[in-house]
């Protein structure tokens, strides 16, 4: 996959963006990538089309490399990732969570598509929803826009550590 620096917004955070499939060949790239890791960095995967078990293998093998003080984000999480990310938390172990995809179709035009939630930290799935309801659709501009996915089972990775804080050490 394709791994490079993509910019440094104004308050020096730089950003690491992913791209393509994360498989085999990123097993490759993981000391590269720790290298790139450096304190304020934020990791976009908004253009990481798939991840197979290689790829998750050596994503977790990134993040519990990287020295755990460093300020890392991830942004832009694809819905699969997050999939994944329900059936293993570990993917985000030392990693702030600023934005996801949510996945909608639109009950006007028929058209299916992700839009970005990006306030995250206030995100349970009755917010999602609402917010849902709110946007247009990129398509047909009409506000007709639906969840494809049981927005409590989608952010349930989110809301169950929220109800829990002292599950997760
Ligand atoms: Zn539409």
């Amino acid at each position: 996959m394709r791994v490079y620096l993509a910019e440094t917004t104004e308050d020096e955070w730089q950003t690491l963006t992913f791209e393509g499939n994360a498989d085999q060949q990123l097993k490759t790239q993981v000391p590269e990538i720790i290298d790139y890791i450096i304190d304020k960095t934020i990791l976009d995967i908004g253009k990481v089309q798939s991840m197979d078990q290689d790829g998750i293998h050596s994503w977790l093998e990134i993040i519990h490399t990287m020295d755990p003080e460093k300020r890392v984000s991830i942004s832009n999480c694809p819905s699969h990732f997050i999939d994944k990310v329900n059936l293993i938390p570990q993917l985000l172990d030392n990693l702030q969570l600023t934005s996801l995809y949510l996945p909608v179709n639109c009950t006007s035009c028929k058209g299916q598509f992700e839009i970005l939630f990006e306030d995250f930290e206030l995100l349970s799935s009755e917010e999602a929803s609402e917010f849902i309801s709110k946007e247009e659709c990129s398509k047909c501009n009409e506000k007709n826009l639906k969840p494809i996915v049981d927005l409590k089972i989608f952010l349930g990775f989110h809301t169950t550590k929220k109800r829990n804080p002292n599950a997760k050490k």
